[in-house]
């Protein structure tokens, strides 16, 4: 069986997450989306409220997994027996940041691979940190999240 983490913060999970995810539906029989948390760095969002809103944009897909964890992404991969890390590009910024931590990854854990997904061409602009500021600023968010997906209020 072939099995990739997603792995991320997904604090919170957009649409852009969403393309990923169902590209990588193609290529694996499960894809385990990785919700990465650390105690010393509180999210906007807690894991127990991202894991819920992914649950929730994910329905129906069948083979995906939501599941939090702290430590290592390859360390996880170990754990839940995943041989790929899915991690998805919009820009040439994204790509300098993730191929330090693929090649670190592969120093680390020869045996696991990362691949890189394009964004989706409606949705590269997307991002967590944008739908943060815009609910902190109290607007509205709806256009960038799975459809019927209602965020927790803060
Ligand atoms: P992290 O803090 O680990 O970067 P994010 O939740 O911001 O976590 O992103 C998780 C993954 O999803 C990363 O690989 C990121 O590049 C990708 N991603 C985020 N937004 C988009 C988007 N709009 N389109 C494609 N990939 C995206």
């Amino acid at each position: 069986m072939k099995i990739a983490v997603f792995p991320g913060s997904f604090d919170p999970f957009t649409l852009g997450h969403y393309d990923i995810v169902k590209s990588s539906m193609k290529l694996f029989d499960k894809v385990i989306i990785g919700v990465g948390h650390n105690y010393e760095k509180r999210g906007y969002f807690s894991v127990e409220e991202r894991v819920a809103i992914i649950e929730r944009s994910v329905e129906g897909i069948v083979g995906v997994e939501v599941i939090g964890f702290t430590g290592l992404t390859v360390e996880f991969c170990k754990r839940v027996e995943a041989s790929f890390i899915i991690r998805g590009l919009r820009s040439t910024t994204d790509f300098e940041l993730e191929r330090v931590i693929a090649q670190a990854n592969l120093k680390m854990a020869p045996e696991i691979t990362t691949l890189f997904i394009p964004s989706g061409p409606l949705y590269g602009y997307i991002s967590s940190s944008v739908v943060r500021d815009i609910l902190i600023n109290g607007g509205s968010v709806e256009q960038f999240m799975v459809a019927g997906v209602d965020l927790p209020k803060k």
